[in-house]
C-alpha cells in the first residue's frame, strides 16, 4: 500500500462527507458509510502484503452498511484496525467520519498528549459498584442495546451534562450516584465517569473502560462529564477549563473519540449508526449544560487546536 493511496482515501472520504453537502441531502448515514467504504475498498485493491486483513474488514463494513437493521455495536466488536499502517489510518478516519454528525466534530487537532491533565485537581472517588450493580447494568444494556457487555472499548463521543443543582450539592450528588438502583425503580442507577465541582475540582467516579448510564442511545459509545450547576447556576469558567483539559486527555487516550456534545444535543444522533437505543423512550429535551457554556467550551477547544498546530504538535 502506497502512502499516496492512503492519503487519497482520506481526502476522498473528506470530500465525500464535508465538501459536497448538497449531494448528501437526503442521504442516510448507512449510505454514507457504504459509499465511503466502497471508495476505500477500491483504493485498498492494491494493498500490500502486510495488510490483507484490512480488505476483509472493508468488506465487512460494506456488508454492515448495506444492512441498516444490523446494530452498529456488532461492528465495534470486530478486530480493531491496525492504525500503525497507512491504510488502517485512512480507513479508520473514513468510517469514523461517516458515522458522525459534522456539527459536533471536535477540532481535528487538540493537544498532542494528556499531560495538561496534570494541571487538574483530580480526586479519585470511585462509585460503589457491588456485583448487584454489574448484574443490573448488564441487564439494562442487554435490554437497551442488545448487548450485555459493560466494557466501553472504543468511545466515539463525549457527553457533557449539568446536575441541575446549585453550589454545595456535590456530596448529595455523589451520594445519589452511589446508589445501586434508581430511587423510583429497581433499574440500575444512573452513573458518570467524572463530575466537576464549581471550582473546577474533578472527581473521577468510574474507569473510562466501563459504560456509564447517562445518555439514552449513546451510553455504549460515550464518556460522561457531569458538572455541578443548572439553569440558575450557569457553569463556571473553572469548570469550563477542567472540561477542556479532561476532553483533551480523553481524546489523547482514545483516538476513536471525535465528537463532543451537550446532553441537550443527543437527539441529533437518533438516526445515526452510533445511537444504540432499542426500546421506545420518551426523548426528553434536556437543556444541559447550557447553550452559552457549550459555545464557549467549543471556542476554547478550537483555540487549543490552533495552538497545538502552531506549536507543531500536529501535522495538519
Ligand atoms: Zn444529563
Amino acid at each position: 500500500m502506497k502512502l499516496y493511496q492512503a492519503a487519497s482515501a482520506g481526502i476522498l472520504a473528506y470530500a465525500i462527507f464535508f465538501s459536497v453537502p448538497g449531494a448528501l441531502a437526503g442521504t442516510s448515514d448507512h449510505e454514507r458509510v457504504c459509499a465511503a467504504a466502497e471508495k476505500c475498498r477500491i483504493l485498498a485493491g492494491g494493498s500490500g502484503a502486510g495488510e490483507p486483513p484490512l480488505a476483509k474488514l472493508v468488506d465487512d463494513i460494506v456488508a454492515l452498511a448495506a444492512a441498516p437493521e444490523q446494530n452498529w455495536v456488532h461492528t465495534r466488536e470486530r478486530p480493531p484496525l491496525d492504525v500503525s499502517l497507512p491504510l488502517g489510518r485512512a480507513l479508520q478516519s473514513c468510517y469514523a467520519k461517516a458515522t458522525r454528525l459534522s456539527a459536533f466534530l471536535l477540532p481535528s487537532c487538540l493537544g498532542a498528549d494528556a499531560t495538561d491533565e496534570n494541571e487538574l485537581n483530580m480526586i479519585d472517588s470511585p462509585l460503589p459498584w457491588p456485583p448487584e450493580r454489574t448484574k443490573l447494568m448488564k441487564a439494562y444494556l442487554k435490554h437497551h442495546t442488545g448487548n450485555d457487555s459493560e466494557k466501553l472499548e472504543e468511545p466515539t463521543t463525549i457527553v457533557t451534562h449539568w446536575t441541575d443543582s446549585g453550589p454545595g450539592t456535590l456530596e448529595a450528588i455523589l451520594k445519589g450516584f452511589g446508589a445501586t438502583t434508581m430511587p423510583d425503580t429497581h433499574d440500575v442507577n444512573v452513573s458518570c465517569h467524572y463530575i466537576v465541582d464549581r471550582d473546577g475540582t474533578v472527581y473521577r467516579l468510574m474507569p473510562e473502560n466501563l459504560i456509564a448510564r447517562h445518555t439514552v442511545g449513546l451510553n455504549r459509545n460515550a464518556l460522561c462529564i457531569e458538572n455541578i450547576g443548572g439553569p440558575s447556576f450557569p457553569l463556571t469558567p473553572q469548570q469550563r477549563r477542567a472540561n477542556e483539559l479532561l476532553i483533551n486527555g480523553m481524546v489523547a487516550r482514545h483516538p476513536t473519540i471525535d465528537n463532543m456534545i451537550g446532553h441537550s444535543e443527543y437527539r441529533a444522533f437518533e438516526n445515526s449508526m452510533i445511537f444504540t437505543e432499542k426500546t421506545a423512550y420518551r426523548g426528553d429535551r434536556w437543556a444541559e449544560p447550557g447553550r452559552d457554556y457549550l459555545r464557549k467550551l467549543r471556542a476554547d477547544l478550537d483555540a487549543r487546536s490552533l495552538e497545538s498546530r502552531k506549536a507543531g504538535h500536529c501535522a495538519h
